[in-house]
């Protein structure tokens, strides 16, 4: 029998923060994913609080200094057609417009989308893993869609598409809780397995994410993303990356697929990527210096073949 939990609808900020300060409470987005983790028993909340029912809780809103703030509860097909994200932050609108099915776009929430938990299927099968409470990572085993980059002890990957274009987009996650509101740049929001394996965030109990802000620096400029899937369709991203050149001259490169969070290449490579005029072998090289630390397992080599390949591409375009 699926675990029984309540359903609450949240009717203020104030409220969400209140119900969620109680023990077993959850925040519910559209449900895609927490529904199907309660019915793997991976999650057992008693109450999940609905936040897509607080007033003003979805929409992207320009705040007047060229930065946005998108509510939590946007679903991501709105973010993937908003004409102000579409035409000043194209990676975000590219990386919406490929998760998943249309359906899980049209459902899912970009909170939700953010907060999902990893794939790894020993994880979601209940196996006793390390991340299942278990002794060791089942990393010998189907390790294919494991992480080559900052892996271990556990070696699940992000699963979040839009998480890896808010990374290059300097994106800010504004979580609220009963003690008030506080700002989280997202290269902060995700924590390592090395760091704690019972979650993938730094949320601690009663904190939910109430919006994300883009800052008006990462705006325009040229900007992409791109993923690579096994189906080539409704799948999630073997390798994916998001390339920003801002418009002060900046360059961010991360890549997802790869790691337990968004990964962002070292600083001195996009220095040189922003410096310019780079020949092809001197793009060959930065590519290959990225992924200097990547620690493949016995069936995952192919992830730092095509994380190469996309960051040639992505090096070439914005240099
Ligand atoms: C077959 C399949 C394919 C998929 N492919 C992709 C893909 O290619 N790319 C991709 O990015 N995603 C993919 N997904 C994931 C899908 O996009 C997510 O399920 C969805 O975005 C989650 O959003 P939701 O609003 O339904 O979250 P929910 O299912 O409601 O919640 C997910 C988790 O986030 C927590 N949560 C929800 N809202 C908040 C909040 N505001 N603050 C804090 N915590 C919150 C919940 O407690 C829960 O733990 C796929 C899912 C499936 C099932």
């Amino acid at each position: 029998m699926t675990h029984p939990f309540l359903y609450q609808r949240a009717t203020s900020i104030d409220d969400a923060a209140r119900r969620l300060s109680e023990p077993g409470a959850m925040s519910l987005g559209g449900g895609t994913d927490l529904l199907v983790a309660i019915a793997e028993e991976i999650s057992l909340p008693d109450v999940l609080v609905d936040l897509r029912t607080i007033p003003d809780s979805t929409g992207v809103r320009a705040l007047g200094n060229g930065s946005i703030r998108i509510g939590a509860s946007t679903r991501v097909s709105e973010l993937a057609a908003d004409p102000l994200v579409y035409d000043t932050f194209p990676t975000l609108a590219q990386a919406c417009d490929v998760v998943g099915t249309p359906a899980l776009r049209h459902m899912g929430t970009i909170g939700g989308n953010l907060c999902q938990r990893p794939r790894c299927w020993y994880f979601r099968r209940g196996i006793p893993c390390l991340k299942n409470g278990g002794t060791t990572c089942a990393v010998d085993g189907e390790n294919q869609y494991l992480a080559i980059l900052d892996n271990g002890p556990c070696h699940i990957v992000h699963p979040s598409d839009p998480a890896v274009a808010l990374t290059a987009l300097d994106a800010v996650i504004e979580i609220t809780s009963q003690a008030g509101r506080r700002e989280v740049p997202i290269g902060d929001f995700y924590t390592l397995p090395s760091e704690r394996l019972d979650q993938e965030t730094v949320l601690a109990r009663g904190e939910f994410v109430s919006a994300i802000v883009l800052p008006a620096a990462s705006a325009g400029g040229a900007q992409h993303y791109r993923k690579l899937m096994q189906r080539d369709a409704w799948d999630f991203a073997l390798v994916s990356i998001a390339g920003c050149r801002r418009a002060d001259g900046d360059v961010r490169i991360v890549l997802g697929g790869v790691a337990p969070r968004p990964w962002r290449v070292n600083t001195s490579i996009e220095e040189d990527v922003a410096s310019g005029g780079l020949d092809d072998d001197t793009i060959a090289t930065l590519a290959e210096r990225a992924l200097y630390d990547a620690k493949p397992l016995s069936k995952n080599g192919y992830k730092v073949e095509l994380a190469a390949s996309l960051l040639r591409d992505t090096i070439s375009q914005l240099a």
